[in-house]
């Protein structure tokens, strides 16, 4: 059992591509088969190696490890070959106009594809034109390259988007005229975008790549593209690639198209980012905390931050998010936004965080619990509620009017930069 996934270099790997490769990797992987990686570089001007580094990058980045490689590129005489043998056979005619070009003739005869998904799917190709197999620039078209590809590479299944089941019929008549045998067939549905076409780059992030840098975790956006277009059963939702091997079933993929849906893919990646260890995720979050300019890349230890993770990570949805949160970690001076500063500071607080400074600069030990206690006999010695104080508190602290538990982010910020802060908002109180 051996299939492939045959990306073209024109462009980056969409996420549509991802999930098509993801579910020929399954099916291997499942099968105990082989999978193929296949360049289809044909187009000598549209290729570019930008986009080939970037498809290959962001399969591994998904995990989605390949058996052989393969480029189209290299095997131009292959193709040449067997057009060659066509033309011998009276199957295949050089274009009229002298351009060079290799031409097919197309039979008029019903064609059926028995497709894995979809059922037996009936073509006439007596309504389709006879196609050219080499182009006058001397490449091939996608078509005859392809059909060469997959019966020399012994591929078994064809795993494809059905934006391609109109070539399929074309390829079958290739296939018939090169004497080799067919492959089984099964075209996966489209994905659609939010508003109900294809998935578009007008409507929202269509590259793995951007995904990425949005801070999604590989196999939170993995997870998410397998459930769009299969289901592991029992409302089972979140499933490692390693689980879904075990259960995976082409035929059991579904017929119609799914519809991309930023919420529950934001959804599984909070429920990745939860479930790490904080070690794993300070190495994950520390490229998007040197983005920041937080920390500089290179000399960076990450184990100095997954206890602040910790406080963290309960929320955040994105990586982006997460390394957003651990800002007032990162900066000496936290800034506080003029509209959250009009609305807990209206009025002139420095009574309050005097008191607050005095009990906390006596803390020997600069610990949650023994923060709690000092900030509660704060808040009795100025008989006022715990609410009037904890807000202006934790925006004074962090520039930010929501957190993680405030006692123990006063912990993680430590003591020296807690005072200075409270100096800091007193002196903006005298301004
Ligand atoms: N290069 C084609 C594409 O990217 C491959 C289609 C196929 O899998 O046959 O759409």
């Amino acid at each position: 059992m051996r299939v492939r996934f045959a990306p073209s270099p024109t462009g980056y790997l969409h996420i549509g591509g991802a999930r098509t490769c993801l579910f020929n990797w399954l099916y291997a992987r499942a099968q105990g088969g082989q999978f193929v990686l296949r360049i289809e570089d044909t187009d000598q001007a549209r290729s570019k190696k930008e986009y080939l580094d970037e498809i290959l990058d962001s399969l591994k980045w998904l995990g989605l490890n390949w058996d052989e490689l393969h480029f189209q590129s290299q095997r131009f005489d292959v193709y040449r070959k067997y057009a060659k043998k066509l033309i011998d056979e009276g199957k295949a005619y050089l274009a009229e106009d002298g351009s060079g070009a290799i031409i097919a003739k197309m039979p008029q005869k019903m064609v059926q594809i028995d497709d894995l998904i979809h059922g037996p799917i009936k073509f006439d190709t007596g309504l389709i034109k006879d196609q050219v197999l080499i182009k006058s620039d001397q490449s091939p078209t996608y078509n005859f390259a392809c059909v060469i590809d997959d019966a020399e590479m012994n591929i078994t299944h064809i795993i494809r988007g059905d934006d391609h089941i109109s070539n399929t019929p074309k390829q079958i008549i290739i296939y018939e005229a090169l004497g080799f045998g067919l492959p089984k067939f099964a075209h996966i549905p489209m994905i659609l975008g939010a508003g109900g076409g294809r998935m578009s780059k007008r409507a929202g992030a269509t590259a793995v790549t951007e995904y990425r840098r949005m801070g999604f975790l590989a196999e939170a956006l993995v997870n998410y593209l397998m459930l769009l277009g299969w289901s592991p059963g029992n409302n089972q939702e979140i499933i490692s690639l390693s689980d879904a091997v075990k259960k995976f079933d082409i035929a059991g993929a579904n017929k119609t198209a799914a519809t991309f849906d930023m919420n529950k893919l934001l959804w599984l990646n909070s429920q990745y980012i939860k479930s790490r260890e904080p070690e794993e995720l300070a190495a994950l979050a520390a490229p998007f905390l040197s983005e920041k300019g937080f920390v500089d890349a290179n000399n960076f230890d990450s184990n100095s931050i997954p206890s602040i993770l910790k406080l963290y990570c309960e929320r955040a949805t994105t990586l982006v998010e997460l390394a957003d949160a651990l800002k007032p970690f990162f900066v000496e001076e936290v800034k506080i936004d003029e509209a959250v500063r009009e609305k807990f500071f209206a009025q002139d607080m420095t009574k309050e965080f005097s008191v607050l400074k005095e009990k906390f600069a006596a803390l020997s030990d600069f610990s949650a619990r023994p923060i709690e206690e000092a900030f509660r006999s704060a808040v009795t010695e100025l008989g006022v509620t715990t609410k009037y104080l904890i807000h202006p508190l934790r925006v004074a602290l962090s520039g930010k009017t929501v957190g993680p538990g405030m006692f123990e982010f006063i912990e993680a910020l430590g003591q020296q930069r807690t005072l200075r802060r409270i100096d800091s908002i007193v002196r903006s109180f005298k301004k």
